[in-house]
């Protein structure tokens, strides 16, 4: 009985991250979106060497396409979880619905599931 109202209540409070945590949280996301937004308008606008022998332009093409995509899936992370702060849902888990620890929302503010959900997504890749 006991057990049950710790286990419930565990599942039903909000997230455990303080107002100035998700202030933090919130400045350190912004920051991620201004130097992903960047970092895409940089690739974008680099020049094609028409000058370089096509083979190596080919293998730069490739990797600012990898590069590029990276930074589109990161900030597109960054930018949902900027949606969750605003709706008031962020820091739990979009899997088993947890509060994600906030020593782990402080290293990786976009994360979307709690320590134990990534790694059973990783380990089922
Ligand atoms: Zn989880």
């Amino acid at each position: 009985m006991v057990n049950n109202q710790i286990i419930g209540d565990r599942e039903t409070r909000p997230s455990p991250l303080s107002t100035e945590d998700l202030a933090v949280l919130r400045d350190n996301l912004r920051e991620q979106r201004l130097f992903r937004e960047d970092q895409l308008r940089q690739i974008a606008a680099a020049p094609a060497r028409t000058d370089e022998p096509v083979r190596r332009t080919a293998a730069q093409t490739e990797v600012r396409v990898k590069l590029a995509a990276s930074a589109r899936m990161v900030l597109a992370d960054v930018e949902a979880a900027l949606d969750r702060i605003a709706e008031g849902r962020y820091g739990r888990c979009q899997l088993c619905r947890r509060g994600i620890d906030r020593d782990r929302l402080m290293i990786v503010p976009q994360a979307r599931y709690c320590a134990r959900c990534q790694q059973v997504r990783e380990a089922g890749r």
